[in-house]
């Protein structure tokens, strides 16, 4: 682990350790910029400004001869810590915060392209990366393709013209749709594109996207790694070159910026990132069983079940399920509405990936934006519900459901 990576102690000058840290370590310890005063808990630095000694140091500053703070639309020692940990846990080279998942999405794909410029994504995704991709960048002249399935020919025949971005959820929200990562990053890569993964469903515990030859991974904080439905964050990550030649031009003057004081908090989040994902995870393969046994339910989406038409794809590149399960009810919205309606623990919430569990249905809420075509094309029926698995006991979640399907 580097020094710079460790980060930087002035009240315990020990040497950071000269071996390579594992990811729960990272979790707790990268990034870590002790103040002068030693203390042991991350500093919260709620500062928008910094001050210099002499105005030579403000020059030296901007002219990028001194590693001097700034502004906090560009840097903040908080915000930076975070990023710092967070890259340590992906094994990114370098990683940017932002104040939201779209904030993310938008910028790490604008930061690459101009007018005349050809993109390809996958087709299940997220109702604003959707929008972002086939209504608000054509309108500025990029043309984008969209690509449906797990078949190599079908991606190959997409990605047979000059390209220069990929996009690719995976798993997808909120059907659980899965891309062959590795297999889409060598076709991309043959076109000169970059493949940039939103990871949001999976996380940074269950899949690594950079491992399997993408070359940038965006997150929307909000969900697991934060997971405690406390504050709004995204962040990109990728090599050097990436950040410094594209995202961080671009961020520096459009201002996407993550708040300190979020910061603060997705520090403490991440300490327990690994335990909280894998017991979500637990839970929720049970729950998934569990579904699978019910006649009201015509079908189950869940990575980790054998039922899952890419399980095999999955086991290459998740190390498990996830936290979210894609439910079709055998029956109309109507009968959807009234099982939501009877859940005494489960939330009705439009958000996923927290410690509390939640249930959505997407063709009225997160997906509602995009035309009933397209949610049909999704596979996103009036009957089809999302449900986010949270930490309650799975004893007391699988009584809650049981109970539900009773009224
Ligand atoms: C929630 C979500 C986003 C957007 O993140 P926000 O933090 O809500 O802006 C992007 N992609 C996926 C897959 C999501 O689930």
């Amino acid at each position: 682990m580097s020094n710079e990576i460790w980060g930087y102690q002035p009240t315990n000058q020990r040497p950071a350790p000269d071996w390579e840290i594992n990811p729960q370590t990272a979790a707790v310890r990268a990034g870590l910029a002790r103040s002068g005063f030693g203390e042991t808990s991350e500093a919260l630095y709620l500062n928008s400004g910094f001050t210099y000694s002499s105005a030579q140091e403000a020059f030296d500053a901007f002219a990028d001869e001194t590693d001097h703070y700034l502004y906090s639309r560009f840097h903040n020692p908080t915000v930076q810590m975070f990023e710092k940990r967070l890259a340590a846990i992906e094994g990114a080279e370098y990683c940017v915060a932002t104040g939201s998942g779209m904030s993310a999405m938008f910028a790490s794909v604008a930061c690459l392209v101009k007018a005349g410029d050809h993109v390809v994504a996958s087709a299940a995704m997220f109702s604003s990366c959707h929008v972002v991709l086939t209504e608000i960048l054509p309108k500025w002249g990029v043309t984008v393709e969209l690509v449906k399935g797990n078949d190599s020919t079908v991606w190959a025949a997409a990605l047979s013209k000059p390209t220069k971005v990929v996009f690719i959820e995976s798993p997808s929200n909120p059907l659980m749709e899965i891309v062959d990562i590795r297999m889409v990053s060598d076709l991309a890569h043959k076109v000169g594109a970059t493949v940039i993964v939103d990871n949001v469903m999976a996380s940074p515990v269950l899949q690594k996207p950079l491992e399997l030859g993408a070359d940038v991974v965006m997150y929307s904080a909000t969900k697991h790694i934060d997971g405690q439905g406390r504050v709004l964050a995204g962040a990109v990550l990728g090599s050097f070159s990436y950040i410094h030649e594209h995202l961080i031009p671009f961020n520096r003057h459009t201002g996407p910026s993550l708040s300190p004081f979020n910061a603060w908090v997705l520090l403490k989040s991440l300490e327990t990132m690994e335990m909280r994902v894998q017991r979500m995870c637990e839970n929720a393969h049970a729950i998934a069983e569990f579904l699978e046994t019910r006649k009201e339910i015509k079908s189950v989406k869940y990575p980790g079940l054998k039922s899952h038409p890419d399980y095999v794809t999955v086991q290459k590149q998740m190390t498990g399920g996830g936290s979210t399960i894609g439910i079709e009810f055998a029956g109309s919205q109507k009968d959807a509405f009234a099982f939501m309606d009877a859940l005494r623990i489960i939330d009705i919430s439009n958000n996923l990936g927290d410690s509390k569990s939640l249930i959505t249905h997407p063709s009225s809420t997160t997906h509602r934006r995009l035309a009933p075509d397209v949610q049909a094309e999704m596979g996103i029926t009036p009957s089809v519900l999302r449900l986010s698995v949270g930490l309650e006991h799975v004893d007391d979640l699988i009584k809650d459901l049981t109970q539900a399907f009773k009224s």
